[in-house]
């Protein structure tokens, strides 16, 4: 093929001023942002992309779910559109970083093909999607794009439904704007988002740039230790049926097993309830909840019939009876293979130190896999901070990410 755009590189000092630009908007003042979906800041982040994607000649648009497009048709007549994207919301008191790269460095992509004037095999569009961060419903822009969201989704809200009712007005939305927003599938040639990692496995490996192949699938389980209330002064450490100790042994034990046995997956307990209550009273009940995470589907199942394994054998060891049940679950998405393929080809080229890499955290990319060949492309976060003003990329692992972003959309998926 023609060699020309594989010596296409992203502008850096371009990237960095729009990337500082955007810094602006919302800024806490200690690095950070805050700019929750659809509030003032964010709208004006939005409106500020938008306007930096004209002044250079792109076209822009406003879908009805709010998502905000800067499009280059750079491809033959009727081709269809690759979508470079993430999204421009945080959470409160966020990082800087979240969702802003990915976005700026799809911007820049678009600029670098439309100055070379180059003749690409899709179109390409720059995204923002809305709400990611789930301040009112996660997902809201790539659910309503891939036709995924309902009334009744609107109507419960994660957060407060007035609250999202007044921002859907503030930012001209309505539910019928939103239900109407679904895309065509066959004219959308694929997804692919550059991000943080967010976590602290690729800045503490030998790597440059991670390859996502997965996004992580969670599952919960509440689980009840019974056993019996007693006066905590009287009955002998020998002679009491202590529900917490259930609980506490558990939670110790899970950790193992998971460290020992599923070394992709993780376990977390985050919430613990001991009956009835009182500091004088031997706990007659504990209750705690597992929530796991795993990247394949088959990993997700083993881990949670090997936790349940170990609920029951926890139970038996100390006499208490335990009561296990199965709460939600999202299901873990793959990543595309091609998709994949060609990060990894761009990356190589680059000659950049890659790896493979399953997300932990949640993303637009796998909503968007229901529909098109979806990919994304990680960069190191000193020391895993993110949701914090303390989240923090080198630039330069920020450049190599809009490089691979870059070559891989140049080249195609
Ligand atoms: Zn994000």
């Amino acid at each position: 093929m023609d060699d020309r755009p594989i010596a296409l590189r992203v502008n850096a000092n371009r990237l960095r001023g729009r990337f500082d630009a955007l810094a602006a908007i919302g800024a806490t003042g200690n690095g950070g942002v805050h700019r929750p979906a659809l509030g003032a800041e964010h709208l004006r982040a939005r409106r500020w992309f938008l306007d930096e994607a004209r002044a250079v000649g792109l076209r822009t648009s406003v879908d009805g779910a709010g998502n905000h497009s800067a499009t280059l048709p750079c491809g033959p007549a009727n081709a269809p559109t690759l979508l470079l994207g993430s999204h421009l919301d945080s959470v409160r008191n966020g990082g800087r970083f979240d969702g802003a790269l990915g976005v700026l460095a799809a911007l820049e992509t678009l600029q670098v093909v439309k100055e070379a004037d180059l003749a690409l095999k899709t179109n390409l569009e720059a995204i923002d999607f809305t709400d990611e961060e789930g301040t009112h419903l996660g997902f809201l822009g790539s659910l309503a794009f891939t036709g995924a969201i309902t009334a009744t989704d609107l109507h419960h809200p994660g957060g407060d439904p007035h609250a999202f009712q007044e921002a859907l007005a503030n930012a001209g939305l309505t539910e019928k704007s939103i239900l109407g927003a679904q895309r065509d599938p066959s004219t959308i040639a694929g997804y692919l988002e550059l991000h943080i990692e967010q976590g602290n496995r690729l800045n503490t490996s030998s790597h440059d740039i991670a390859v996502v192949t997965s996004v992580v699938g969670l599952r919960r389980q509440k689980i009840t230790y019974i056993g019996r209330a007693d006066h905590a002064g009287t009955i002998s450490m020998n002679d009491r049926r202590d529900a917490g100790q259930g609980a506490a042994a558990l939670i110790i034990s899970s950790r193992r097993l998971v460290m020992a046995e599923f070394p992709d997956s993780v376990v977390n307990t985050g919430v613990t309830r001991f009956l009835p209550g009182a500091m004088n009273v031997v706990p007659e009940r504990a209750q705690l909840t597992l929530e796991f995470r795993a990247p394949r589907l088959r990993d997700l199942k083993q881990l949670g019939a090997a936790l349940k394994d170990l609920a029951h054998a926890e139970a038996r060891e100390r006499e208490l009876a335990v009561e296990i049940e199965e709460v939600d679950g999202i299901q873990p998405v793959q990543m595309d293979a091609r998709v994949q393929a060609a990060v990894a080809a761009a990356a190589e080229r680059l000659g950049l130190r890659q790896k493979q890499m399953t997300s932990g955290a949640g993303h637009d990319a796998q909503v968007m896999a229901k529909i098109c060949p979806a990919g994304m492309i990680f960069v190191p976060s000193v020391d895993g901070f993110s949701h914090s003003a303390r989240e923090f990329t080198k630039w330069e692992d920020c450049m190599n990410g809009a490089n691979v972003l870059l070559q891989a959309a140049v080249v195609g998926i």
